[in-house]
């Protein structure tokens, strides 16, 4: 595997695979890589001549300073984990290259951004929409892969693509849970024993909507999830939507065989964690 540091390197070398006629795909990430990214990898080097991984720890997506502080940083364990997959190229750009000067470009996503994550994170995805864009720039992907864990962020990057005009097909990858339920997070590693326990509760809760829905009113869901995380230690619930799967609007009502997107947020101790499920009413 070539791990390649700088921008100007990166892009030559991707100009260079891309006219010799290699389909490339992408999985950008923020490193400390779990069985969740390494099944987005994997579904890569399948479909692709060459994967290429970013790991970058991007700080104009974070909201919270401690929450970059705190990031894991694993790369050592990442570039061995990259081998076992096949995985051709590792990008890990300095922040310093990426962001040569403070970027002032601002992102508008309209509604998309006006709720959950947008809502609760202030400036989280213009971040996202800037670095995607700077390493779609770079890496030159004919295919880049993103996880469902993060529905939101999938929705933005698609509306990214379409906006400017990307010529990058994006692949939602299905959400990697562990066996307890619990969607595999790079932040997981931040809990305590405790916190692991009661983390499950999230999924906990989305299920228990799952199961409500088709028979009782949103607001009353709602009520079921606020009820069943309060009486978790540890757990404090920042939103639960019932929501449209495309537009990620919240639904205050849902109709006979309507899809929908269950999402959540929920801080466990200090660490924020998301979760969602897609849901179709036919089948509840
Ligand atoms: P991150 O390193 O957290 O920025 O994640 C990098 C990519 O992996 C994003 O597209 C995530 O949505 C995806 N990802 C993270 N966790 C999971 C998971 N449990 N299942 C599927 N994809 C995931």
């Amino acid at each position: 595997m070539e791990v390649i540091e700088r921008v100007d390197t990166i892009r030559e070398r991707m100009q260079t695979l891309r006219c010799s006629g290699k389909r490339i795909g992408f999985v950008p990430t923020m490193g400390a890589l779990h069985e969740g990214h390494l099944q987005l990898l994997r579904a890569s080097v399948q479909e692709n001549d060459i994967t290429v991984c970013s790991i970058f720890v991007n700080p104009t997506q974070f909201n919270n300073p401690d929450d970059y502080k705190l990031y894991p940083r694993t790369i050592e364990q990442d570039t061995e984990l990259l081998k076992t997959v096949g995985c051709d190229i590792l990008f890990a750009p300095k922040a310093e290259d990426v962001y040569i000067q403070q970027s002032l470009l601002q992102f508008s996503f309209g509604p998309l951004e006006a709720v959950m994550e947008g809502e609760h994170r202030p400036g989280h995805f213009n971040g996202v929409a800037t670095v995607v864009s700077k390493l779609f720039h770079y890496v030159q992907p004919h295919r880049a892969y993103f996880g469902q864990k993060d529905l939101q962020q999938v929705a933005i990057v698609k509306q990214l693509v379409t906006g400017l005009s990307f010529d990058v097909e994006v692949v939602r990858y299905p959400i990697v849970r562990e066996e307890d339920g619990l969607a595999m997070s790079s932040r997981n590693k931040r809990l305590d024993a405790k916190q692991r326990q009661a983390a499950p509760s999230l999924y906990g809760a989305l299920q228990l909507a799952k199961q409500q829905l088709g028979n009782k009113p949103v607001y009353s869901i709602k009520a079921a999830v606020e009820a069943y995380l309060s009486s978790m230690d540890e757990v404090q619930l920042e939103y639960f939507e019932i929501t449209d799967p495309d537009t990620l609007r919240p639904l205050t009502e849902v109709q006979p065989g309507q899809e929908v997107a269950l999402c959540i947020a929920a801080f466990v101790g200090p660490v924020r964690l998301i979760d969602n499920m897609l849901v179709n009413l036919n089948e509840v």
